[in-house]
């Protein structure tokens, strides 16, 4: 059987110590998984920096898993990654219009980086190799892989959302971008909402075709395109909420809130997690709901990311202000709101702080899928699980239909939606668990995985 290359913006080599993996998002912790089942080639950047304009891949191996990293210069890291990738299409594909910056010149440079890493990666590939390329930081991969002549099956997978074309056509380069997707064989997207954006831009822009057996044409090309909702290991993480980490954390917790409920929150501090309209919504729910005063707290874990970027520390700031108003104004002497931890946790750890707490408030603007809110699904307490409260602008709202969904705009809606979870019964509480934990457990990380390649592998055959 072929090897798997994952191609990836960062690459958590596994040597890595814990507290690297504390910080890995998403991506890392899903794609770590998938290669040390199938073995194969991890290759992205190293995620640091050199003076040095000539450089080799760094290769490392462990068991059946190699492991390829090049460092970027200074000015690579600022064009490709804090320029184009983090303050162009990260905004725009969270259809945050208003926080896009575009400029010609880091495209270039996203586009240059993207053409460096191809040339050394070609060098490394084998003819029946299977690539797949993940995230928008390397859309332009698979084009840069086939000018170098590349024969092999490569794949794509966008984490994040697609946006519709109303919004994607406010890119002065959009066709581009979608030009690059018709590079791989296969394209692979977090719903069939982000499907949908895609079909619309290929059909109503470049006047493409979609057809009813998942494949698309346009600029002369077919390719597949599919919607694969990521998902999390699930039997994994509900055997780690028993680990000893996550019982530790657990009562460490349980025993900090003398009876008190506790809301939890994990997210990035990222503006698309709309982490200050949280804030807002349970401020809302304390103004309305003075019985809960004293009795109920909100924690928010939230560690911070893409630093290099002001509109990340002007979200910190005015966070930590926020947290300061709200704590001023409801605080008792025995009694503080918000608990509010700028740092990240092991997952084990936070496997503990899901169980310690009633409800989940999960409630981004905009996410290609939230593993948070799933791993929070599994790590209940089947007779006694707690309630998830999530954002329809989650892409886990889909598979999660069965959690309270809600609206992150409608402060009210939220506020209701707190009071509602916090006083669920516990057979409705376990009724909503139970489908939804059905749900995870029938598409979970390793049924992700078998359906992307197995997709990608079909392509190979068919082409
Ligand atoms: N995470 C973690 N430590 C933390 C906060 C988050 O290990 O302190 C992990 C979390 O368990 C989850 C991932 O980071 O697996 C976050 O993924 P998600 O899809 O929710 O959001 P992203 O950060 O990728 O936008």
């Amino acid at each position: 059987m072929s090897r798997i290359v994952v191609v990836s913006n960062r690459v958590a080599v596994a040597r890595d110590t814990g507290k690297t993996r504390a910080r890995a998002g998403g991506l890392a912790v899903a794609l770590e998984a998938a290669l040390r089942e199938s073995g194969g080639l991890w290759f992205g950047w190293s995620g640091e920096t050199t003076q040095n304009r000539h450089r080799a891949p760094k290769v490392t191996t462990s068991g059946q898993v190699s492991y390829a990293t090049l460092d970027l210069t200074r000015a690579e890291r600022a064009e490709y990654y804090n320029g184009f990738a983090n303050q162009t299409l990260w905004p725009l594909f969270h259809y945050r219009m208003d926080l896009t910056a575009y400029e010609r010149g880091q495209e270039k440079g996203y586009i240059g980086v993207n053409r460096f890493f191809a040339r050394h990666l070609a060098k490394l590939l084998r003819r029946d190799d299977l690539v797949w390329v993940h995230d928008f930081h390397l859309l332009p991969m698979g084009q840069e892989l086939r000018r170098l002549g590349a024969p092999y099956p490569i794949g794509f997978f966008l984490h994040t959302p697609f946006p519709p074309p109303e919004i994607l056509l406010t890119l002065p380069n959009h066709e581009a971008i979608v030009r690059s997707l018709f590079a791989y064989d296969l394209a692979g997207f977090q719903t069939p909402d982000d499907l949908r954006s895609f079909h619309e831009y290929v059909t109503r822009e470049v006047g493409g075709e979609v057809r009813r057996n998942s494949t698309v044409s346009a600029f002369g090309r077919t390719i597949r395109a599919q919607a694969f909702p990521i998902s999390i290991d699930t039997g994994e993480f509900a055997e780690m909420a028993e680990s000893e980490p996550a019982k530790r954390e657990y009562e460490r917790t349980r025993a900090s809130m003398r009876g008190h409920k506790l809301i939890l929150g994990v997210d990035r501090l990222d503006y698309s997690k709309g982490l200050h309209e949280k804030f807002l919504a349970f401020e809302r729910f304390l103004e309305r709901r003075a019985e809960s005063r004293g009795k109920v707290v909100l924690m928010q874990v939230a560690p911070p990311s893409r630093g290099d970027v002001a509109q990340y520390r002007e979200i910190r700031e005015d966070l930590e202000q926020l947290t300061g108003h709200i704590n001023g104004r409801f605080s008792e002497p025995d009694w503080v709101p918000i608990r509010y931890l700028n740092r990240s946790f092991q997952r084990a750890n936070l496997a503990g702080l899901y169980r310690a707490s009633r409800v989940a408030l999960v409630t981004p603007f905009r996410d290609g899928m939230n593993l948070v809110a799933k791993e929070f699904v599994a790590a209940q307490l089947p007779e006694e699980p707690a309630v998830l409260v999530v954002s329809r602008f989650a892409g886990a709202a889909r598979e999660l239909s069965d959690a309270l969904v809600v609206n992150p705009y409608d402060t009210d809606g939220v506020a209701d939606a707190i009071h509602r979870a916090l006083n669920m019964r516990r057979k409705e509480r376990i009724e909503r668990w139970s489908s939804m934990m059905s749900v995870l457990e029938n598409n979970d990380l390793t049924a992700w995985r078998r359906g992307y390649v197995r997709a990608l592998r079909r392509t190979a055959r068919t082409a």
